[in-house]
């Protein structure tokens, strides 16, 4: 195996727990795109044993179906609801619940024998009700909002006061949901559970956030060339990258843009290897990346080198490249091998 993802599950635990002790209400972990590519199944079995995590929310039916099919018991909210009329038997027969968005959707369920949970739009300009339908399905089990700029204070009280507004038409109890990761910044009393996704996998939405979450990944592949350059050679395509001085050694490491790291990075990142920076020199190509091996490092022929790690994380490399950390992880190549640690 060259390239892989290495997922610590005494991380997992560590972050539920964290979330759990600050926001002190049950998880819905939301493990959409292959759980921010860190591998659904994987994540999600660790998940599944947790007390803490209530339920798990993806973005499609066929994501939920994939988690049913490896063992997921627990309820399963796919927060895109559902676009055509055949979905439902799917729902129905794997005990999946949609979350309806608009008359569209709630004209193909309101008389089938499903359960579903209901999106408002109090702001963020996506899927969602502006009004409520009709509320008083027997079936109508949870209702919920997102937030669409949870660092602004001003527009996301204006968001949760809304949604408060529309709660008083309710006359039951139901599953309320509204905070992800960055909207544990608001103390929210009327919620019943919190919808996370990022922090669990580790990353923080903001500087002083939870201070003891913890990466859960080493994303790394094998040294599979060294070999030392003679001054003046030239590094990879386009030859961005001269050798400076006789003698230098540079290694190959075994992964590349199809395994998720961006090109954009070419000359401008690191690796890790046991804490020591090999800094990425040339084009970063599709299966390999070179690096510069100082000579005070000892790394041989099949050591692994880390491209992100708890040394160097996502949302570093993301600032770097003025994105954030969720696209980094979701763009993890379908060959890197997820590993359970
Ligand atoms: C993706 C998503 C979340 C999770 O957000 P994080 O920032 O990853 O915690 C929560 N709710 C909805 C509706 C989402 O689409």
């Amino acid at each position: 195996m060259r390239v892989f993802l290495e997922i610590l599950k005494e991380h997992i635990i560590n972050n539920v727990n964290e979330i759990y002790n600050y926001a002190k209400k049950p998880i819905i972990a939301v493990v959409k795109a292959n759980a921010y590519g860190m591998g659904s199944i994987e994540v999600s079995s660790v998940l599944e044993r947790h007390p803490k995590i209530r339920a798990f929310a993806v973005a499609c039916l066929e994501e939920a179906i994939e988690l049913r099919d490896s063992g997921i018991k627990k309820p399963i909210l796919v927060l895109g609801g559902f676009l055509y009329k055949d979905e439902i038997s799917y729902f129905k027969e794997y005990n999946i619940t949609p979350v309806i968005s608009s008359d569209y959707q709630y004209a193909f369920i309101r008389n089938e024998d499903l359960d579903f949970h209901l999106k408002i739009d109090t702001g963020m300009g996506r899927l969602g009700f502006f009004d409520p339908p009709d509320m008083s399905s027997p079936r109508l089990k949870g209702i919920m909002t997102h937030l669409a700029s949870p660092l602004d204070k001003e527009y996301s009280i204006y968001q949760i006061n809304k949604f408060k507004s529309i709660l008083k038409a309710l006359n039951k109890n139901m599953e309320i949901h509204i905070q992800s990761s960055a909207g544990l910044l608001y103390d929210i009393d009327f919620t019943t559970s919190v919808r996370i996704g990022l922090a669990l996998y580790g990353e923080k939405p903001y500087e002083e956030f939870i201070p003891k979450i913890k990466p859960i990944y080493r994303f790394g592949a094998r040294l599979v060339s060294l070999k030392a350059f003679k001054k003046g050679q030239k590094i990879s395509y386009g030859g961005s990258y001269t050798i400076p001085k006789d003698d230098t050694l540079i290694g190959v490491i075994a992964m590349g843009y199809a395994d998720g790291v961006p090109k954009q990075l070419s000359n401008r990142w690191f690796f890790d290897f046991k804490s020591q920076k090999l800094p990425i020199v040339g084009a970063i190509t599709m299966d390999m990346t070179m690096a510069e091996i100082p000579q005070s490092i000892d790394i041989k022929i099949g050591d692994t080198a880390y491209f992100v790690n708890e040394n160097q994380t996502f949302s570093k490399a993301s600032k770097l490249l003025k994105t954030i950390p969720y696209e980094l992880m979701c763009r993890i190549g379908k060959r890197v091998k997820r590993i359970l640690l």
